[in-house]
């Protein structure tokens, strides 16, 4: 099957009001709403290194989504349109159809639209997304903003990827291969949070990304962590490295000064989060466990480390 065979069969989509010129020409064309920003990432999966090679293809073609639909998230902005730059070693239609099927599942809950992209052969599995999205102009959520005395917030749970990726079968690989990004809450955020990340290194190393950008230092409570009770039986400094190292959550962290948190609770957002420390001058991380300081050997990933 050759590359516009593939391209008409399992990625074009219906034109839609929403984007001005989809798949089919040099580039696409979409009009910014008035008012708003052009908020825009790319992620990239290899397979192998960013997914266990026995993931289903369905699941590929969510996760592709997914992670950059957090990255949106996580600026507070609203998802717009994805391209999708795939590389295939050969064609396998099941595969193909598996995998866009879990492309489209992913964008269809948020109005998302496929609008471009590239097809290639190459030895290696590799999917590379990138997603535009708007936001109104000045609101973005960066992570500078943290001020001494806010609380800090994770949405979901953490660990959860990182203990199924050890687990493999465990009910936990559920969210492993299908994150959740978390949309809504970040749309909720702006004008509320002070900065924000998304989860996708582990916690630890992302509010550490916050708080260098904001050059201020954060306490993190364990006792606080919300852990699933499937990791919870297990031994503290176990789970603390999955909940506080471990990869993939594609949950939210982000600062928010006390007033705003009570405004935040009553926009009733759908999912959970709750509040996990606080912000302080003193520019180091620390932990305490039931109020007591406790120092822990901890490392999130890094690529070429
Ligand atoms: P060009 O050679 O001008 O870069 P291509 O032949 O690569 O164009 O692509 C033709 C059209 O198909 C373009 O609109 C492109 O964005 C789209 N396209 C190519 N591959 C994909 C893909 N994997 N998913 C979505 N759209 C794609
Ligand atoms: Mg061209």
């Amino acid at each position: 099957m050759a590359e516009f065979s593939i391209i008409d069969r399992y990625f074009k989509t219906a034109a839609s009001a929403q984007v001005d010129l989809g798949i089919g020409d040099d580039s696409a064309i979409v009009s910014p709403p008035v008012g708003q920003q052009l908020v825009i990432c790319t992620d990239t999966l290899i397979a192998g290194r960013h997914f266990p090679l026995s993931t289903s293809a369905h699941a590929i073609g969510w996760k592709s989504v997914a992670v950059n639909l957090s990255d949106l998230a996580a600026m507070g902005a609203t998802p717009h349109s994805i391209l999708l730059a795939l590389s295939l070693p050969q064609v396998d239609e099941v595969w193909l159809q598996d995998f866009s099927q879990g492309l489209f599942d992913c964008c269809a809950p948020y109005n998302v639209h496929l609008i471009g992209g590239d097809t290639t052969q190459s030895p290696h599995l590799t999917i590379s997304v990138t997603a535009l999205g708007w936001i109104p102009t000045g609101q973005g959520i960066t992570r500078s903003g943290a001020q001494v005395g806010d609380y800090v917030v994770v949405s979901g749970q953490v660990g959860d990827a990182a203990f199924a990726l050890q687990h493999l079968g465990h009910p936990l690989q559920q969210r492993l291969d299908y994150p959740s990004p978390r949309c809504e809450l970040g749309q909720s955020l702006r004008g509320l949070a002070s900065s924000m990340i998304d989860v996708s290194d582990g916690l630890a190393q992302d509010l550490g990304h916050i708080l260098k950008a904001s050059h201020v230092g954060a306490t993190l409570w364990l006792d606080q962590l919300p852990i699933d009770p499937a990791l919870q039986v297990l031994p503290h400094a176990k789970q603390w490295q999955y909940a506080l190292a471990g990869g993939d959550d594609y949950e939210l962290c982000f600062t928010i000064s006390k007033d705003n948190y009570q405004r935040l609770c009553q926009l009733n957002p759908v999912t959970p989060f709750t509040i996990i420390g606080c912000i302080q001058a003193d520019l180091s991380l620390k932990f305490e466990y039931q109020g007591e300081p406790q120092f822990l050997q901890l490392s999130g990933y890094q690529h070429f480390a």
